[in-house]
């Protein structure tokens, strides 16, 4: 793994960028008939500075989302002056469940019961409880990891039984295709499914879905958070796995 420059100051085009990312969201947004702002920007800042996220914070952008645990904690501690909301995105690894209950607001990426466990009892008390998506691999892509739809419910239960957990909704990555249409069958299978476990109880409003090449078919089926990196922050110097 490449180390990241935090010292690199090229911030150029972020701002740009950004406006750019949220008048597609308004766009989307008029044309599935939804209202203004109903969708909100995660911004994937995984590989890039904290300098960049400055700058998309003088923006107005304050949700940031983060796949790996110790790119994470150090670059959160370089913008601890900015009040910003952490989301985790990325694989969980059981060792690292203390500091992603420490250290974010929000986790997109559950899979595991006994990862929901050990986030439950370390999440502390000082802080609200952790909001939670459940990861499904709805377009069966073995890399990225996520639940079998069939495979939901059972967690989903376990979920609302731990109190320092708040279950929100379901996560998707699904495989990249180029075909709006081939897009929007996948994002619609994963809201015929959020609203097949939704009840009274378990609202489920979330729907975290759609990145850079996807945000407007995601929109259109009902995507609540869309994650973007590459189309904020331009393409990056590495991918990790
Ligand atoms: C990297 C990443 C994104 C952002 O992807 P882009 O194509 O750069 O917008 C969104 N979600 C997850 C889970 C990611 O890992």
């Amino acid at each position: 793994m490449q180390s990241i420059r935090y010292d690199e100051l090229d911030t150029t085009g972020v701002v740009l960028r950004l406006n750019q990312v949220r008048e597609r969201i308004w766009q989307a947004e008029s044309i599935a008939g939804r209202p203004k702002n109903s969708v909100q920007l995660l911004a994937v800042s995984k590989t890039h500075t904290p300098a960049k996220i400055r700058v998309a914070w003088q923006a107005g952008q304050l949700a940031f989302g983060e796949n790996y645990v110790q790119e994470a904690i150090d670059k959160q501690a370089l913008v601890q002056d900015l009040d910003l909301e952490w989301h985790f995105i990325g694989q969980i690894q059981s060792n690292k469940t203390q500091i992603i209950a420490e250290r974010f607001a929000w986790v997109h990426s559950l899979c595991k019961p006994q990862h929901a466990r050990r986030l439950n009892a370390r999440r502390p008390v000082s802080l609200p409880p952790l909001k939670v998506c459940l990861q499904v691999n709805v377009s069966a892509e073995v890399s990225k990891g996520g639940l079998c739809p069939a495979e939901v419910l059972p967690v989903l239960e376990t979920c609302m039984e731990l109190p320092r957990l708040q279950v929100c909704g379901l996560m998707a990555i699904p495989k990249p295709v180029s075909d709006p249409i081939l897009q929007r069958q996948v994002f619609r299978q994963m809201r015929e499914l959020r609203d097949s476990l939704a009840k009274v109880d378990l609202p489920l409003t979330t729907l975290s879905m759609g990145m850079s090449d996807d945000l407007e078919a995601a929109i259109s089926e009902g995507a609540t958070i869309v994650r973007i990196g590459t189309a904020i922050f331009g393409t990056r110097n590495y991918d990790k796995k």
